[in-house]
């Protein structure tokens, strides 16, 4: 048979006919972490691959295995949520995502029928997924992609969520960061003291900040799920950064000049969304990000990926745990960092200061970031005469 794997792309040939299970640890491959797709349809891992097979290992970074028919009804199923100890068939499974969706919104008042909602979309699985759930379940949600200038993989997740908006007829907004900005993430590798991904993901949250005060939306989603933020969860608990640690919510209010956050996807692990884009047909970026070496956050999904292997639902006791019992009590938001938020001197945004009415600190960090980029950028240093640009 023939297997193809993702990042990188390679193919393996195997002899059938052989069970999925048997055939990921001839390869090596965590069942945690994969989808098995076959002819564009999803399988369980004791579905039996013929020696003609051809199948697709695709990677999703999280945990799920186990046969038999759906939960709800007779059919077969095609995917296994463990922490569950649940599989469903297609139509079942979507139920189960829209219902997990529901909990979270309903549990946490996240959102209403009447408020304007913006979706911070990328082109991946997660952000895709929640703008499609959000859509179907009759929320008035509009998208906004950003441009982040990083080659071939910033046209290709452009262009998936460009289908995704014309083929549901959505509003999508778009902001280029080197157009509005002056620099790019790639750009970003001149600094010496900040990861590509830390400047990525702090230009991510003003832009769309920004975007949704100045567009006038009520809301801001973004796809983050169980995943990441118990692999977010971990890596604050591990450093003890109390900060961070009280303002890890599925739903930030709004708060001086900062519009309302939410993330509805947090009951929900990546390989069900990787499952739910593909069960409904949506298409979206499966290979990585090229700058994702500097990502801490997925060292910490491993770990958490190897105890979910053992233990399913740990990740879901360790995050769930955190926000009902534990963050109330021992790190109450009041008790956070103690800045005190005033208008950005440069751009207008709102932006923490400490120390009283130190003006002298009132430039943003995004704006303070940016300079230095810039900065780097212009350094003929970094671009000796004669060398390849
Ligand atoms: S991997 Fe890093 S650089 Fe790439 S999109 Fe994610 S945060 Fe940005
Ligand atoms: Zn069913
Ligand atoms: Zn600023």
């Amino acid at each position: 048979m023939k297997v193809k794997l993702r990042n990188p792309d390679r193919i393996e040939h195997l002899p059938g006919p052989m069970p999925v299970s048997a055939v990921l640890a001839r390869l090596d491959v965590n069942p945690e972490t994969v989808l098995v797709i076959a002819e564009g349809e999803l399988i369980t891992k004791d579905h039996v691959l013929a020696d003609d097979a051809e199948v697709e290992v695709r990677p999703v970074i999280s945990g799920g295995a186990g046969p038999a028919s759906c939960h709800a009804c007779e059919r077969t199923s095609v995917i296994e949520v463990r922490r569950h100890r649940s599989s469903y068939c297609a139509e079942h499974f979507v139920d189960h995502v829209r219902n997990q969706v529901r909990t979270a919104i309903d549990h946490l008042g996240m959102i209403s029928y009447d408020e304007r909602i913006l979706v911070a979309v990328s082109g991946g699985k997660d952000s895709l997924a929640l703008w499609d759930v959000l859509l179907d379940m009759g929320y008035r949600v509009d998208g906004l992609y950003i441009g982040l200038g990083i080659g071939t993989y910033s046209d290709r997740s452009e262009q998936v969520v460009r289908t995704f908006a014309d083929r549901r007829g959505a509003t999508l907004h778009r902001v280029d960061l080197g157009a509005a900005y002056g620099y790019d993430i790639p750009a970003a590798t001149a600094l010496r003291r900040r990861s590509s991904c830390g400047v990525c993901g702090l230009s991510k949250r003003y832009v769309f900040n920004r975007a949704a005060v100045e567009h006038g939306y009520d809301v801001m989603a973004t796809g983050h799920n169980l995943d990441d933020e118990a692999a977010t969860l971990l890596g604050n608990v591990l450093r003890w950064q109390t900060p961070l640690l009280s303002r890890q919510s599925p739903s930030l209010p709004a708060r001086d000049g900062l519009a309302r956050k939410v993330k509805p996807l947090y009951r929900l692990g990546e390989r069900e969304m990787a499952a739910y884009c593909v069960i409904k047909g949506l298409d979206y970026i499966v290979e990585e990000c090229p700058m994702v070496a500097g990502n801490t956050v997925l060292r910490y999904k491993d770990a958490l990926n190897e105890l979910e292997r053992h233990a399913p639902g740990t990740k879901a006791a360790f995050l769930f745990g955190y926000l009902e019992r534990a963050r109330d009590e021992h790190f109450p938001a009041d008790a956070s960092d103690g800045a005190t938020v005033v208008p950005c001197d440069r751009c207008g945004q709102p932006t923490g200061v400490r120390g009283g009415d130190d003006r002298i600190t009132a430039v943003c960090a995004f704006c303070r970031t940016r300079d230095r980029v810039r900065i780097a950028m212009a350094d003929p240093r970094r671009h000796p005469a004669g060398s390849p640009a």
